[in-house]
């Protein structure tokens, strides 16, 4: 049984204990739901209050250039990238962690149906956070191009499975119920060796454990900003791709912002090349 005396020593002990001045909770409350939605930095109330009342305020849409508005998706991902071992120019922010799966697994997918078109099938965990494996069954519904989703236990389930049907593995980096934490490297080889291309979700890793997706040779990542990188209800999710993938990968939600130049309110969708 751990004690209340080795929590308070453990606490004295922490070399990051200063930080939990930065945060603002109420009196006397004991908080262990930073999984779920991350506690509240103190400076948000003054950042927020700025952004509502002069940036929108009072320099209403001029804040898209004055405030970059604009560049905030990569401006934010270039800054998030530094926790996941991303290069600059790799990540962005914007929409949501179930959106940004819809986006890579297309991708994803679609790389591999150039390469691998016999390789039918997507790999999930049964203790997957199920907002996964829902989004992986409607876009195998949508597409209805006689791809499979496949259920598996851990990594004995991975080696089990992985074979020449296999396109692409979607994986939880630290699991959100069982708080099981993948080794990167070793998983991204074995799916690699195979032929297959991974997507990581990093919701319950990110700001918690450290991680480094390029050196690893991940392929895909996804992520939230609102649990343990505290970014509040409603902030936005975050995209990585692998620069190798960028030549090929693509937008399937093909609108304005994602066009290579938006205020020609062009009839066309073209695609932004960075
Ligand atoms: C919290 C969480 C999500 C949440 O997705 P949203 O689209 O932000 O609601 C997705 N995947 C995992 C593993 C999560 O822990």
């Amino acid at each position: 049984m751990i004690t209340l005396e080795q929590c308070l020593f453990w606490d004295q002990e922490d070399e990051l204990k200063h930080l939990r001045n930065e945060f603002s909770l109420p009196e006397g409350v004991i908080y262990l739901d930073g999984n779920s939605l991350g506690a509240r930095p103190k400076k948000a109330l003054s950042y927020a209050d700025h952004v509502i009342r002069q940036q929108w305020g009072e320099d209403l849409i001029n804040s898209w250039n004055k405030a970059d508005w604009w560049g905030l998706p990569t401006r934010l991902g270039n800054k998030l990238g530094q926790l996941i071992g991303a290069n600059p120019d790799e990540t962005v922010v914007s929409d949501s962690t179930t959106l940004n799966l819809f986006k890579v697994l297309s991708a994803a997918v679609k790389i591999q149906a150039e390469q691998h078109p016999e390789r039918k099938l997507i790999v999930a965990e049964k203790e997957s956070f199920p907002t996964d494996i829902y989004i992986i069954e409607g876009f195998i519904d949508l597409i209805n191009q006689g791809y499979r989703i496949e259920l598996i236990d851990g990594v004995t389930g991975l080696d089990q499975t992985l074979s020449t049907d296999v396109a692409v593995v979607v994986l939880s980096h630290v699991n959100y119920r069982t708080g099981y934490l993948y080794d990167m490297a070793e998983i991204n080889q074995k799916i690699h060796t195979n032929n297959a291309l991974v997507i990581w979700d990093l919701c319950h890793s990110v700001g918690a454990v450290p991680m480094a997706l390029n050196e690893t040779n991940s392929d895909f990542a996804i992520g939230c900003t609102y649990k343990y990188l505290n970014g509040g209800p409603g902030s936005p999710a975050f995209l990585w791709v692998n620069p190798k993938h960028l030549q090929k990968f693509w937008q399937p939600l093909s609108g304005w912002w994602g066009h290579q130049k938006p205020f020609d309110m062009a009839q066309h969708y073209e695609p932004a090349n960075n």
